[in-house]
């Protein structure tokens, strides 16, 4: 999808070689990202560098040569590799100097007081001048924001659990501020499941493509599915979608019909949910190659003990009979992997558990296992209610984690589909 580019951007700047060593996961980035796009400002840039002060001051300088203003994550710590604010400092050609009231709130958020402590506290409060201060409520090194004119350096502690009501609390406001009245995006997402690319490109025709300058379109994949993103610039603050982008999101829907579960971020989950408490329905699930996955998906909704009642992880053919009434001839007529096998576990939890509708699911996860009538990934589902019992095959891709992903929400969506047809 090309780049929407409002006047204002800003490029998320990781410090910190365990980024680039593959250690940590770079998180901080695309929680930023996510937050910045709500507020229509544009992320043109994420660049990770080492802990070393001329790459980050370079790094900085290359930033403010293309306008984008800057928010660092990690390196304000008290060890000798924390250099974010000496670097913002060395930038912006400003001392570093001590802060009392942020050093006596290190302090007092250092348990055990010592020497040590008292020194990482002083290095700490060491702040550029004139910056803002933000006082780190879960943690003890603090943020800080430097701005010149319309540009800024906002620098923010690393681990997530700090930065993020950091984030919300301190830096929202000041980014509200600073984005002003200027042009800004609107960004939505029509999340799908069911379907592969190529379908979606057909069935969207035009309203595959957008409008240059004005609306852009994308099409990525998400685990469940693929999501379609809208994205159209505005020049009011208004959170209601421009015409344009209200007519692709409708025309979407209408093209795609049942295949779009959810708007935003929505989940499976928790539109199954809303599915089961507006029927008044409750839900077992018997899962095999899954592990659990599917009861750990379903008990993800908030509330969700409303509807869901239990499941019985039968892993074993033992498990199988012992718990689901499964018979040892079925079994063996059919394999564990099978039809007939997945609608008798399907109507043994639903009885076992006594609930209204019962779901089950069991295939070949992998990498070993597989043949050539039914190769790895395999997997049949089952679905059973008051009314009979259904009986799908589906199929995951890739390695062992990714295929009972995939069979995991598969599962969900034909669950929702049943739902929806009831
Ligand atoms: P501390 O005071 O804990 O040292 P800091 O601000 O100096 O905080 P770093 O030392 O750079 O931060 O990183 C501390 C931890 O935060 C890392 O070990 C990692 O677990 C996490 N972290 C750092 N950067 C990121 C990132 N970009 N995404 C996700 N986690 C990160």
């Amino acid at each position: 999808m090309p780049i929407l580019r409002t006047q204002k951007q800003i490029t998320i700047l990781g410090i910190g070689n365990e980024l680039l060593s593959g250690s940590v996961t770079n998180t901080n980035a695309t929680y930023l990202s996510s937050q910045l796009a709500r507020l229509g400002i544009l992320v043109d840039r994420h660049v990770v560098v080492p802990d070393e002060l001329d790459v980050i001051v370079s790094a900085i300088q290359e930033c403010r040569a293309r306008q984008s203003s800057v928010i660092t994550t990690g390196g304000l710590g008290p060890t000798a590799d924390d250099l974010s604010l000496e670097a913002v400092a060395r930038y912006l050609d400003v001392p570093l100097e001590p802060s009392p009231r942020t050093e006596a709130h290190i302090l007092k958020r250092i348990a055990n007081y010592n020497q040590r402590a008292s020194r990482a506290a002083a290095k700490m409060a060491q702040i550029p001048r004139g910056a803002l201060i933000l006082l780190n409520s879960l943690g003890t090194a603090p943020g800080v924001i430097c701005s010149q004119d319309e540009f800024f350096v906002a620098s923010l502690p690393g681990p997530p659990v700090e930065l993020q009501p950091m984030f919300e609390q301190k830096v929202l406001p000041f980014l509200a501020k600073w984005a002003g009245r200027s042009p800004c995006f609107l960004r939505t997402r029509l999340r799908t499941a069911g379907l592969a690319e190529p379908q979606v490109i057909r069935k969207l025709g035009r309203y595959a493509a957008g409008v240059p300058g004005k609306l852009g379109v994308g099409i990525y994949t998400s685990y469940n599915g693929l999501d379609i993103v809208l994205e159209a610039l505005t020049q009011s603050k208004s959170k209601r979608p421009p015409a344009l982008m209200r007519e692709y999101a409708q025309e979407i829907h209408r093209r795609l019909g049942p295949a779009v579960y959810a708007e935003a971020d929505g989940t499976l989950e928790a539109i199954i949910g809303q599915l089961l408490r507006k029927k008044g329905l409750s839900l077992s699930l018997a899962e095999s190659c899954t592990g659990g996955l599917i009861s750990k998906m379903i008990t993800d909704a908030p509330g969700a003990s409303d509807y869901y009642r239990g499941s019985i992880l039968a892993y074993s053919n033992g498990i199988k009979s012992s718990h689901l009434k499964i018979s040892e001839a079925l079994l063996r007529k059919h394999g564990a992997v099978s039809g007939p096998v997945a609608r008798a576990m399907a109507k043994g939890v639903r009885e076992s558990i006594n609930t209204e509708i019962g779901v089950s699911i069991t295939g070949i996860a992998g990498p070993t296992g597989g043949s050539a009538q039914k190769p790895v990934g395999t997997a049949f589902v089952g679905i059973a209610d008051s009314r009979g019992s259904r009986v799908h095959q589906i199929r995951g891709y890739g390695t062992r984690s990714t295929v009972r992903k995939g069979l995991a929400s598969k599962t969900l969506n034909l669950l929702r589909l049943h739902l929806l047809e009831r």
